[in-house]
Parts: C-alpha cells; sequence; structure tokens
C-alpha cells in the first residue's frame, strides 16, 4: 500500500492550455515537477508557495522519461498541462504517504512506525494499517490501549467515552449502548430507545420497531439537559441541540413546579 511520487527536474517548457478559450500560457525555466500519485501535477520554480502551473487530480497523467530528457502531460476536462525538458535532467522516485499530526507509534513489534491522524484516520506510516475514527473524536498522543497497544480516544455521546481508536479491539457502540440504550422514551409511543449498529455507526432506535420505526442518529456531544420535547439534548460542537435534529420544541424543558 505503499505509494511514490515522481520528482523531476531540469530546464523545461511548460504549457498550460484551456482548448475552450484558446488560452496557452508559457514558461521556460529551470523548474521542480512533482506529479503525485492522485496524478496531482505541480511545477516549481525558484520562489514562493505557488506553481508556475498546476492541475489537480487530473483525469489522465503520463509521465516519459528516457536518456535524453522527460515529458509530463495531464489532462482534465479541456485543460492541458504539459512539461517538456530540454536536457536529460533527473527524474527520480520517492515514497510517500499521508501527513498528519503524530499521535503515537505502531504497537506492532515488527513495524513501531510512526502514527499519524491524517483526515478520518489514525494511519500507520510503516505497515499502513488504518484505523477510522468515528465523528468528533479527540486522539491523545499520551495514552495507549492497555490491550493492544494503540493509542485512545475521547468520543461525546452524551457522556465522554475513552475508546481505543481500534473499533474491532473496543465497539463504540457497546459503549454507547452503556450510556444511552433505554435511557430515554420513544417520543411517538414511548416504548424504550434502544441502541442499534447501521454500517459501523450507532442509532437509537424505537424498541416498537417496526411498528414504530422513530429513529435519531447520536449527536457528537455531551447531555445538556432535557428538551421540552421530552428527549435529551446535547451540547455539540456547533451549539445545543436536541436528540431529535427536526424537533419543533427544540428548547430546554420547563422547571417542574410543585404543588
Ligand atoms: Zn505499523
Ligand atoms: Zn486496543
Ligand atoms: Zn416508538
Ligand atoms: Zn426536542
Amino acid at each position: 500500500m505503499s505509494q511514490t511520487t515522481t520528482i523531476l527536474a531540469g530546464d523545461c517548457t511548460t504549457r498550460f492550455e484551456t482548448a475552450t478559450t484558446s488560452d496557452e500560457r508559457i514558461h521556460r525555466g529551470r523548474v521542480v515537477v512533482l506529479a503525485k500519485p492522485d496524478r496531482t501535477v505541480l511545477v516549481h520554480d525558484r520562489a514562493g508557495y505557488q506553481p508556475v502551473a498546476w492541475l489537480t487530480r487530473p483525469d489522465s497523467l503520463t509521465v516519459e522519461a528516457d536518456d535524453d530528457g522527460f515529458a509530463v502531460t495531464a489532462r482534465d476536462g479541456d485543460q492541458r498541462l504539459s512539461v517538456r525538458s530540454h536536457d536529460a535532467g533527473e527524474v527520480v522516485e520517492r515514497p510517500i504517504s499521508a501527513a498528519g499530526v503524530p499521535v503515537g507509534e505502531c504497537p506492532d513489534p515488527d513495524c513501531r512506525a510512526a502514527l499519524v491522524r491524517a483526515g478520518g484516520d489514525v494511519v500507520c506510516l510503516g505497515c499502513g494499517d488504518a484505523y477510522g475514527l468515528p465523528p468528533g473524536a479527540t486522539v491523545h498522543d499520551d495514552d495507549t490501549c492497555d490491550d493492544c497497544g494503540l493509542p485512545t480516544m475521547t468520543v461525546a455521546r452524551g457522556e465522554k467515552l475513552r475508546l481505543c481508536v481500534d473499533y474491532a479491539c473496543e465497539s463504540l457502540t457497546e459503549a454507547v449502548r452503556g450510556v444511552l440504550d433505554r435511557r430515554f422514551d420513544c417520543p411517538d409511543c414511548g416504548r424504550d430507545l434502544r441502541v442499534r449498529e447501521h454500517r459501523g455507526r450507532a442509532f437509537l432506535g424505537c424498541d416498537g420497531y417496526p411498528d414504530c420505526e422513530t429513529a435519531f442518529s447520536v449527536p457528537s456531544g455531551t447531555f445538556a439537559g432535557e428538551c421540552a420535547c421530552g428527549l435529551p439534548r446535547f451540547e455539540t460542537a456547533t451549539g445545543v441541540r436536541c436528540l431529535d435534529g427536526t424537533c419543533e420544541r427544540d428548547r430546554p424543558a420547563e422547571p417542574n413546579v410543585g404543588p
């Protein structure tokens, strides 16, 4: 699963053409060309961070190189980027990976490479093992799972839950079950709301299913009191909301006034 990037350097003519507008931009100079595994091509000259020319994830990319030089051609819709060297230049291939925030070390004794959080995953830069994170997860770089040695994470689903990042090691659904199963009543029929799982995601569904099809996804957040509708409210990254994302009475319940 290791990927490589091609780095090309030399005295080149770079041509960027847009067919529909007959627009053509030509640059010549000693440049460095980066061709990434996702086909993105960047042509850099000596100054600044911005490429002289580039195409992000084009439809096609070809790289040709021999003793006389190299040619890179990328096409995306009506755009075409070509780089042709005027000398032999240099062409090298190097391994490349996602780069992310370091969160520890691979527990595999044969690997021990760095683990990083990149996008929605914790990824090992050595063996390539990847662990998908649930929404709203905070990964701890200073705490590892007692069972497998991977980093732990905190996920809020009503309460804050600390778990292994590997779902196969410690199931988030099981943890959510401990917090939310049978804790609240279905607003439509009064039966218990049960924790169920769909495609690896925990949700709350009525115990009366299929007679009652009421179901709610579990927000990423901690309990923030009761809603006027009777369901719990959650403090999320974007504010306080009812468990029912479509609740029309989404506001704190009136305090009970005794007789
Ligand atoms: Zn590894
Ligand atoms: Zn674990
Ligand atoms: Zn129900
Ligand atoms: Zn509500």
